[in-house]
């Protein structure tokens, strides 16, 4: 028997939380639910009570305030497509599932989630986005790349509320690589990203290991095959082998998003 709360403020939510963990009992925020249920179907989650957020108004909003974009972490992946301060993000965005899961799939649950793909955090990594995390002693704000670590390593109890991005002009380069057909888990994403002065390269994947990585290369000033050639090295021995593909072709396929990108724009 699972307990279910519907919170209508993130007082509430974190307020209820702390009492079920005093209480000893085992409980998860939930928001699409996509990834819990299929989890608890399988037996490889097992709760006590759900914590919903989607009674929180505020977490289902596209906020534009001057040169910020805040989104509640309820948003959907299709919301986020079809703003258009954030549709820039649809080339990233448009290849998680298809439109009818995306319809449910929320940003907070895919970045809080506990598949190793979680596509959808590197943009927001790349656009070094803070992120909004509540606790029982109220709201606080950190880098997002402070608290990612293979995961979002939220302090114990909290949630992921919002998250901010500065307005972005320029382009995110990012390509996908599946088995089969473009519904698909990826073998490779890449996300490359430098800013207008472009004297850093931001680097994401997911797909090439267990978890999503990034990492940012100051570039000194070295040519573009050298900078390639030190990106691939930062991540070589991460690169896994699984039934769709080697470790050595996931690193291949790495080298070619590389130096299309590289190789043409630095
Ligand atoms: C058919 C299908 C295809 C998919 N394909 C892809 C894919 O190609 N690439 C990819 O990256 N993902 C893919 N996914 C995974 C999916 O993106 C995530 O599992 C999903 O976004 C979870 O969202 P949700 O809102 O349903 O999360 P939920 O199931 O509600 O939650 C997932 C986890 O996040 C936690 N959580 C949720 N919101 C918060 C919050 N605000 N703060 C703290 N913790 C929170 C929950 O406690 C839980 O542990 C796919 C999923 C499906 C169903």
């Amino acid at each position: 028997m699972m307990d279910y709360y519907k919170a209508e403020t993130p007082e509430e939510a974190v307020g209820q939380m702390g009492q079920l963990t005093d209480e000893g009992l085992q409980a998860v925020y939930y928001a699409g639910g996509t990834e819990i249920v299929t989890n608890i179907r399988k037996g490889a989650l097992k709760v006590d009570a759900f914590i919903d957020l989607k009674g929180i108004p505020e977490m289902h909003l596209i906020e534009v305030k001057d040169d910020k974009i805040i989104l509640g972490a309820n948003v959907t992946l299709n919301q986020i497509i079809e703003h258009p301060e954030t549709a820039f993000l649809k080339p990233i965005l448009d290849k998680i599932a298809d439109h009818t899961v995306r319809n449910v799939l929320t940003l907070g649950g895919n970045i809080c989630g506990r598949l190793p793909y979680r596509e959808a955090v590197l943009p927001l990594l790349a656009l070094d986005a803070d992120i909004e995390v509540c606790a029982q002693e109220g709201v606080e704000i950190y880098k997002l790349r402070d608290l990612f670590d293979k995961r979002l390593k939220l302090p114990k109890g909290t949630f992921l509320y919002r998250i901010h991005l500065l307005k972005n002009r320029n382009t995110l380069f990012s390509r996908r690589e599946t088995e089969h057909t473009a519904v698909d888990y990826p073998i490779l994403h890449t996300v490359l990203y430098s800013d207008d002065k472009k004297r850093t390269v931001f680097m994401g994947i997911s797909g090439f290991a267990a978890f999503p990585i990034y990492s940012v290369v100051d570039r000194k000033e070295e040519t573009a095959e050298a900078v390639v050639k030190r990106m691939l090295q930062e991540v070589e021995s991460l690169a896994k082998s699984d039934d769709r593909a080697g470790a050595d072709y996931r690193l291949n396929l790495l080298q070619v998003h590389l130096n299309e990108w590289l190789g043409g724009k630095l």
